[in-house]
Formats: structure tokens, sequence, C-alpha cells
């Protein structure tokens, strides 16, 4: 499933973020990546209504799909421990090693460009009404997601200090 660039069933995820509430308490964590469909923010809502905790913040980034191919391009991932970077960001060009474990950095484009078209396809039906969702509750704020690295985390820092 996540091999083909499939999401992973909403019933898993849900049971996951619960059981990682219900351990830690709802109130002051950051989750990255989820949830990415409604019926995963639906059950999140209810989770936290239950542990009588609010959501603050809710932060888009937006990213086209041409920043997604090039990223995606650039990308170098380390044969031996799996380190991701891009040859952007990577000082290394000539030498292409990685700086965890000295193992060879390989552009695996081919892999990655198959299942793209599968998770923007996801994206479009599954994720993307999340954003209406959020906006109703007045919680969703749109970050440029196309700039580079700094620009992108300076303003996700000033939102979260805004919260504070
Ligand atoms: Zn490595």
């Amino acid at each position: 499933m996540l091999q083909s660039g499939g999401l992973v069933s909403d019933k898993i995820i849900i049971e996951l973020i619960e059981d990682w509430l219900r351990l830690h308490g709802g109130h002051g964590f950051v989750f990255d990546g989820f949830p990415r469909t409604l019926p995963q923010a639906e059950s999140l809502m209810s989770i936290l209504a239950r542990l009588r905790s609010a959501l603050d913040l809710v932060i888009w980034l937006e990213v086209s799909e041409q920043t997604v191919r090039d990223r995606i391009a650039g990308r170098l991932q380390c044969g031996e421990c799996g380190f991701t970077t891009s040859s952007s960001s990577a000082q290394f060009a000539n030498r292409p090693i990685c700086p965890y474990c000295d193992g060879p950095l390989e552009r695996r484009n081919d892999d990655d460009l198959s299942v793209l078209q599968t998770r923007l396809q996801e994206f479009r039906t599954k994720t993307e009404p999340l954003a209406s969702f959020f906006e109703k509750m007045s919680v969703l704020h749109r970050i440029d997601g196309n700039r580079d690295r700094e620009a992108v985390f300076s303003d996700i820092s000033r939102l979260i200090e805004d919260k504070r």
C-alpha cells in the first residue's frame, strides 16, 4: 500500500493517534502529516473533544506540482541508512557521501516519480477537502511552501509563537 504511493488506512492511523493522545494527554502536541483525510480530521476533533482539548493551529503548506517534481528530481538518499537530503542543500555535490554513515548518496527518481501521480491524485481527492474543513473552524493558516526552507521555517515559527 505504502510502496504504491497510497495512504495508510484511516482506521489504523486514527487508532495510533488516539493511543498516543491518551498516553501523552491532549495538550502541547504537533502532528506532521496528520490528518490527511476527512474521516481522520473528524475523528481527531472528537478525540480532542473527549480530552477537553482544543486544536489551536492548522498549518497548510501550499506547494505547486512543479515544486514537488523539482524536489523529487533533486532528492538524494543514502543507500545504507536511508538518510534523505536534496542535491541543492547538500554541500557534497562532487562526493555524494552520507554525513551519518559514509554510505553512498544516490538518486531514486524513477521509484519516486512512479508513485507521484498516485500521491497527487490521493491528495486532490482526499486531503484537499481538509482545507475548507479547518477553514470553517478558523484554525487554518496557509503558508507558501514553494520558497526555501528558511523562509518557510520562519513563517511556521512565527505562527506558533503567536499562539503561545
Ligand atoms: Zn547513511
